[in-house]
């Protein structure tokens, strides 16, 4: 499929939910794919991109941005403390923010660079052991201390797990973020966007709709 082709759906799932155009930003999941694949989309005038590790995106993105103005770069995998220095001089917007030690770590860090990424909240939906996030029993109070850091928390993201319905769990993100007064919704992949759009996504992380299969293994 093409970059065309899923902005086309985008637009399409806009306007079945009765949302506003341009409402969806789409995020190009760019991890383990070639840089050839990734110039290609570049080249399109696409620059909003998500990656899900610091270093791997620390190899390509600088290069890049020598080359494209503008680029908006996501975070989107799993976030170590000790690694929150080089994601925040790095990244636009970070979406793992999960627990009160990595929301501790930016905070200071703000502090100390003058500038802080956009924060989405990661909730860990399906409460499955090995996946990150906070889980929903714990995000109120999770996101009340986010704000009262200062962070700068934009929304709330999810991953549902593989073998179930997204929908129920695009839903309860939505549930949740709607109660704390929060706009931003990441959720929506590859298999299921359109889904997400119709429950309130605003992010949506598409990789291998429009890069291809992803050559390597990611995890
Ligand atoms: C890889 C990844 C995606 C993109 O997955 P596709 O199925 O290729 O669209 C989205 N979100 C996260 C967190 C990912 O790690």
């Amino acid at each position: 499929m093409s970059l065309e082709e899923i902005k086309t759906r985008i637009a399409k799932a806009e306007e079945a939910a009765g949302r506003a155009p341009g409402s969806v930003h789409l995020i190009a999941v760019s991890k383990v794919q070639p840089n050839e694949r990734v110039e290609a989309v570049l080249e399109e005038g696409h620059r909003c991109f998500g990656e899900n590790r610091v270093q791997e995106a620390a190899g390509k993105w600088p290069g890049f941005a020598e080359r494209f103005d503008g680029i908006d770069l996501h975070l989107i995998g799993p976030l170590q403390s000790n690694k929150a220095r080089q994601a925040m001089e790095l990244f636009d917007s970070i979406h793992s923010v999960d627990r009160p030690k990595l929301a501790k770590a930016i905070a200071r860090l703000a502090q100390e660079l003058g500038h802080c990424p956009d924060l989405f909240i990661q909730v860990n939906t399906g409460e499955e052991e090995q996946k990150a996030g906070i889980l929903p029993a714990d995000a109120d109070a999770f996101i009340s201390e986010c704000r009262a850091l200062d962070l700068p928390v934009k929304g709330l993201m999810c991953i549902p797990p593989v073998d179930e319905e997204p929908a129920l769990h695009f839903a309860l993100l939505a549930k949740i973020a709607a109660r704390n007064g929060l706009d931003g919704l990441s959720m929506g992949m590859s298999s299921d966007f359109e889904t997400a759009i119709a429950l309130g996504a605003t992010h949506v992380r598409v990789g291998s709709a429009i890069f291809g299969e992803r050559v390597k293994p990611t995890e």
